[in-house]
């Protein structure tokens, strides 16, 4: 553990009292990591406070000197990385290698938003109305935003949110997850170090469970950009409506890979396992349905089934460690007792550990499921590969479909015009061609379609949309 903080950061204060919650390490779950202190109902109208104070002065700030500390940020996070990667791992599970790189695609995050804060914020147009000199429209921040994160992508949730937020003159309550304050912890401390302006980041440590109400109850909350499950998302969602909050939700997935007969197979493969895997599938855009073409299924599993039967499941810090264990013990009971029904069709790869030596669930490939099994019912979040045999393109196209979510598919193919069909007819927000539905660019947008999201799409020139609103001003002569 390498921060120098355990609590809060409110008003540009670091809080050293509150109740103690733990934080576990996932791979050896008798090593505490440490105390983290959780916000009190005075530090959390305290931020707000905070946050309402720093806005008046932060959204007059000028563009291109808020885009300044962007950079400024970007390049402390970038000085830290190798520790933050470190603490993620350590209190997330996922491999260091994995972390390392998450770390450092958060300070190009912020390197992007300060780019975008300096684009236009407007249009002038010409009037019809001769009286009217110059008639334009333009953005304005929407104040104080709440954005609340997941644990999955610890940093770069809240570096994609937070950066855009400030960007465009927001100033910020953020609630990370409970289950990685370490890492929440560095970006605040990398945010500090940057010499923000006190109360421009707020963050609130504690559980969702705990604080979130409490949080969302403050009058004084503008925008709530939300990352997490379904059920969470959706209950906060109609919550913020009824108050005529404006309000982002990125939620969960059931993503599909589909393979066509005419594909190159070791690709496929080897972009599946990635995709299902590597996180140990804890990952929004998880592979979890691949959908194949009868002709090539048998070839497909053997080809998998050597990844999951090779891939090692270990130590996030052991360099030949492919996956960590899930986050945590509900996560990890959560799978046991989801994945059970299941072992009636045909189990290829699966062997549990017992949870006190770490949380670790090895990589599952089941195949003969039918598409409406009811594990496809909710997200399963975990490392699982799901085989449903389809006769041709149009039944993979069909079965990818045939689900509630919609934020991430691929399809392998050589064929340009199943690809360039499946790019406009598969019903999600992110679609790959002979690629994994994992990793996405942080220059593009990024959102769920059907039940994975609502409100305006994240990232990329997208993130402008959520974080700021028109106003359209009349100069008469
Ligand atoms: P979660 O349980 O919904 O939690 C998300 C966040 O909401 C956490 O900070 C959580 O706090 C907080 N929270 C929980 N209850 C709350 C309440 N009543 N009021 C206010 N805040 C509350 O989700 P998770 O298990 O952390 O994350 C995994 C989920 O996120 C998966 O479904 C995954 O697909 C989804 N996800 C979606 C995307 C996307 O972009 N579409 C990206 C990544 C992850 P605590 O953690 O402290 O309880
Ligand atoms: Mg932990």
């Amino acid at each position: 553990m390498t921060t120098d903080h355990n609590g809060s950061l409110v008003n540009g204060a670091w809080l050293t009292k509150g109740n103690v919650f733990k934080n576990i390490n996932p791979a050896k779950p008798l090593e505490i990591i440490g105390d983290f202190l959780t916000a009190s109902d005075t530090a959390i109208a305290d931020a707000f406070t905070a946050a309402e104070r720093a806005l008046k002065s932060w959204r007059q700030t000028p563009a291109p000197v808020r885009s300044d500390y962007l950079l400024k940020i970007a390049e402390r996070i970038e000085i830290r990385a190798d520790r933050i990667g470190h603490d993620m791992a350590l209190e997330e599970g996922k491999t260091y290698a994995e972390a390392k790189g998450e770390a450092s695609g958060s300070a190009a995050q912020f390197r992007f938003a300060a780019a975008m804060a300096l684009q236009p914020d407007g249009a002038t147009v010409q009037a019809r109305d001769l009286k009217t000199a110059l008639l334009m429209s333009r953005v304005e921040p929407l104040g104080v935003v709440v954005c609340i994160t997941p644990w999955n992508f610890p940093i770069s949730i809240p570096a994609w949110k937070i950066a855009h937020a400030i960007a465009f003159g927001n100033t910020v309550v953020w609630k990370p997850a409970e289950l990685t304050p370490l890492t929440s912890i560095h970006l605040a401390e990398a945010i500090e170090e940057a010499g923000l302006p006190a109360g421009v980041v707020n963050m609130l440590l504690g559980h969702g469970s705990e604080i979130g109400q409490k949080v969302l109850s403050d009058s004084r909350i503008a925008g709530l950009s939300f990352t997490g499950s379904n059920t969470v998302g959706r209950q906060l969602g109609v919550a913020m409506a009824e108050r005529g909050i404006p309000t982002q939700l990125e939620l969960g997935g059931s993503n599909s890979s589909i393979i066509l007969s005419d594909a190159n197979l070791d690709i496929a493969s080897r972009e599946i396992a990635n995709g299902a895997y590597l996180s140990a599938g804890q990952k929004c855009t998880a592979t979890t349905r691949v959908i194949v073409e009868s002709k090539v299924c048998s070839e497909v599993i053997d080809r998998l089934q050597v990844f999951a039967s090779t891939w090692k499941v270990g130590d996030p810090f052991d360099s030949d460690s492919v996956l960590g264990p899930v986050a945590s013990l509900s996560q990890f009971d959560r799978l046991v007792e989801r994945l059970a029904p299941i072992k009636d069709f045909q189990v290829v790869a699966a062997k549990e550990m017992n949870p006190d030596n770490g949380y670790f669930i090895n990589p599952r490939l089941y195949k003969g499921l039918d598409q409406s099994n009811n594990i496809f019912a909710t997200e399963i979040f975990g490392p699982v590969i799901c085989i449903i045999e389809a006769e041709n393109y149009e039944d993979c196209l069909q079965v990818a479909n045939n689900t509630e979510f919609g934020l991430s598919s691929s399809i392998f193919t050589t064929d340009m015009d199943k690809a360039l069909n499946f790019s406009s007819e598969s019903e999600s927000g992110v679609v790959k061609i002979n690629k994994s539905t994992t990793g996405n660019e942080i220059h593009v947008p990024f959102g769920g379609h059907k039940q994975s999201g609502s409100g305006t799409s994240e990232m990329g020139w997208a993130a402008k949309e959520f974080f700021t609103r028109w106003k359209t001003v009349y100069f008469g002569k």
